[in-house]
């Protein structure tokens, strides 16, 4: 989801990472905190308080996410990463609830601990005269002051019922256990995402209506959040819809007819790309019956023909050693999940043995033809019993 993100720390085996689109958002949170604590401060301090100010901003946003990751895992869910962008923060999971109620506990988890780091830091600014110096109890407390209302209001703003909100996912529970159809709940809180998402862009363009060019900023904020809730809801109907397509199917269902083999000795000019094979980037390639690597259809192809007679298979093999294995009777997310990080191509098993490497485009173009199909397994494949 993120591709500009950089890794900033792992957290009891969580990887927590910084998405590039957070920089103007924390350029933002520490202009407001400064504007903010100004007042009777002086310059520097209210600096320094904008920056503790903004720092224990993002920790709080970072304990939330936290929140639902450690749930989530508690659970039994497979948490991959927390990404901390541009409106916040992300926890990507890779599996689903089990149950209506698990799905309740994980996402209220995250507002709940908002509640409580208001509290905490409402308790803090109340009693910062007490506990405090006084030339240091002033702005402990302005700051704690702050931080209070602002973990209220992430979590009042994340209780809004609509997908992908905490609040669209704790409708999703509720819907799901009186239903009991996961994926009609699914749709129907990520459409009430969309309505909020609407109601959100109206919002900021009523901003520009009322407050004309000093509204701008605010209302661009609206707009921009309101596409982005928008893009997200449509994304888990997406995403539903693609795993009721991929429910049930192995490896082998995506990858299709694999292409024959060569051999390693083989002279270039007795090797046919065409018809199936033509979907094939990279012919596997054998010597005896070993797998010993691949033969690039493109390296082949870029082979002048006078030259194809003297050179061998061998002369433009190439290693895949390197390459991660998925075997064909795994699981189809096994596959899509080989290709996550830089991985452009994966290794192919059947029975332990290597037979061939496909790569992330064929995988894509697999996954387009299957959209476009759009039929479950479940309507095809009656007669297999279900584990
Ligand atoms: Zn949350």
């Amino acid at each position: 989801m993120f591709t500009r993100a950089v890794r900033l720390t792992g957290i009891r085996g969580i990887e927590v990472r910084l998405d590039l689109s957070l920089l103007p958002f924390a350029a933002l949170v520490a202009w407001f905190f400064a504007a903010r604590f100004r007042g009777d401060n002086d310059l520097a301090i209210s600096l320094a308080m904008a920056v503790v100010g903004g720092l224990l901003f993002f920790g709080s946003i970072l304990a939330h996410e936290l929140g639902h990751a450690l749930e989530a895992r508690h659970r039994g869910l497979d948490v991959e990463r927390i990404t901390l962008f541009l409106f916040g923060g992300v926890t990507e999971m890779h599996t689903h609830s089990a149950s209506p109620r698990d799905e309740f506990v994980v996402a209220a988890v995250g507002p709940w601990i908002s509640l409580v780091c208001g509290a905490l830091f409402g308790l803090i600014a109340t009693f910062a005269a007490v506990v405090f110096p006084a030339g240091l109890a002033g702005p402990v407390a302005e700051v704690a002051g702050l931080l209070a209302w602002v973990n209220v209001l992430l979590a009042v703003f994340n209780l809004v019922p609509g997908a992908p909100l905490d609040g669209g996912r704790v409708l999703r529970a509720g819907l799901w256990w009186l239903l009991k159809d996961r994926d009609r709940a699914l749709r129907i809180a990520a459409r009430a995402g969309q309505v909020l998402a609407v109601a959100v862009v109206l919002v900021g363009l009523r901003g520009i209506q009322v407050a004309g060019f000093d509204g701008l900023l605010g209302a661009v904020i609206w707009v921009v959040l309101g596409v982005f809730l928008w893009n997200a809801a449509q994304a888990e109907v997406r995403q539903s819809d693609l795993d009721r397509l991929l429910d049930g199917r192995r490896a082998r269902d995506l990858v299709g007819v694999l292409p024959d083999s060569v051999a390693l000795d083989q002279p270039l000019a007795t090797v046919r790309v065409s018809g199936d094979t033509a979907d094939h980037h990279l012919l596997p390639v054998i010597d005896g019956d070993e797998f010993v690597g691949v033969l690039p259809v493109r390296d082949l192809q870029g082979q002048p023909q006078a030259d194809r007679a003297d050179r061998h298979v061998r002369d433009l093999v190439r290693d895949v050693d390197h390459l991660p294995r998925v075997d064909l009777d795994a699981d189809v997310r096994a596959l899509i999940d080989a290709f996550a990080g830089k991985v452009h191509a994966v290794r192919l098993c059947e029975g332990g043995r290597e037979v061939a490497v496909v790569t992330e485009r064929q995988i894509a173009r697999a996954l387009t033809r299957l959209r476009r199909s759009g039929t479950p397994l479940q309507a095809t494949r009656t007669a297999e019993p279900s584990t």
